[in-house]
């Protein structure tokens, strides 16, 4: 299983990463904002799952989602979206946007092994 982090906090980034190898999943590829997750998203081609920050700057989790639906080849790709608890009221709109779900930061392992149908 593939994943992609996508987060401008790197600190944040390192917490999921930390969380993802304890779960046994080490193809973890991170980006720091929607952009840099398109450019890495199509050099990494499979990904199974993409954790997808909500606030980053350059392009935010939001638009960088409706990016990715509107490309065929990104069909497979599952889109995690992560919000703050203040954020939660927004998810429906990702969720109409494409996202295939949604997690509450800070995450915890059995939200993540939910998420990821383990
Ligand atoms: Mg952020």
């Amino acid at each position: 299983m593939r994943v992609m982090l996508v987060d401008d906090s790197k600190t944040m980034r390192r917490i999921q990463l930390n969380q993802l190898n304890g779960l046994g999943i080490t193809d973890i590829i991170e980006a720091e904002d929607g952009h840099d997750a398109l450019l890495k998203l199509s050099a990494n081609m499979p990904v199974d799952y993409m954790f997808l920050d909500w606030n980053m700057p350059l392009m935010n989790g939001y638009d960088c989602l409706v990016t990715i639906r509107k490309d065929k080849q990104y069909s497979g790709v599952k889109v995690i979206m992560c919000t703050s608890e203040s954020e939660k009221s927004r998810v429906l709109e990702a969720l109409k946007a494409g996202a295939n779900n949604y997690i509450v930061k800070p995450f915890d392992d059995k939200a993540i092994k939910e998420k990821l149908g383990l």
